[in-house]
């Protein structure tokens, strides 16, 4: 699967509707300290589903809202619009959206879904919020001062094993 362009708004620090398109290859991101590089590659995970506090730096769920400067209000709602190709060519659109006081909702291909269905849809392709595809800062630090156990849970990520746990759970619970 290829990530062809993201769109974001009210998500962190991108206040203003922003439109990205990564071309094929490996992307890098460059810029000043703090100008919202980790924040692209944290609006990616969070449209996959991501919900962990440590992978997003945040103590809650509304805290990727916009949450003003001393010359620019808070905004009342974060959206981000994922297009992405898969292996066969067929195109996925994936929007997550979060208002205050209303929690998250996610649309693939213009249909109302759960965030399961997300997760489910980016497992499959042997993606996701923890791929091994997403490199964020730090990681590779990580990898190297790991504990044997935390290691482990490295490999099991980047071997795509993490994303059959999605389904063995969704499987266990019907
Ligand atoms: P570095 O090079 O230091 O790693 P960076 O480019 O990765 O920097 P980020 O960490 O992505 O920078 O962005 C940090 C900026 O995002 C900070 O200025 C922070 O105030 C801002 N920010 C984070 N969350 C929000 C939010 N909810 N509302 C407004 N601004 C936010
Ligand atoms: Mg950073």
């Amino acid at each position: 699967m290829q990530i062809k362009k993201l769109r974001l708004s009210g998500f962190k620090s991108f206040v203003e509707p922003a439109e990205l398109h990564i071309e094929p290859g490996l992307t890098g991101v460059v810029g000043p300290n703090g100008c919202g590089k980790s924040n692209l590659l944290e609006a990616i995970r969070w449209v996959m589903g991501e919900n962990s506090p440590k992978s997003m730096r945040s103590g809650g769920m509304e805290d990727v809202i916009f949450a003003g400067t001393a010359t620019r209000p808070a905004r009342d709602f974060a959206e981000v619009v994922l297009h992405a190709e898969d292996d066969r060519g067929e195109q996925l659109d994936v929007t997550r959206r979060i208002e205050r006081g209303a929690g998250s909702a996610y649309r693939l291909n213009g249909r109302d879904v759960r965030a399961k269905d997300v997760a489910l849809t980016f497992a499959d392709a042997a993606t996701g919020a923890h791929s091994p595809a997403l490199v964020s800062q730090g990681k590779i630090a990580q990898v190297i001062a790991a504990k044997p156990t935390e290691r482990r849970q490295m490999l099991e990520e980047a071997a795509g094993i993490a994303g059959l746990h999605v389904r063995r759970r969704d499987a266990e619970q019907k």
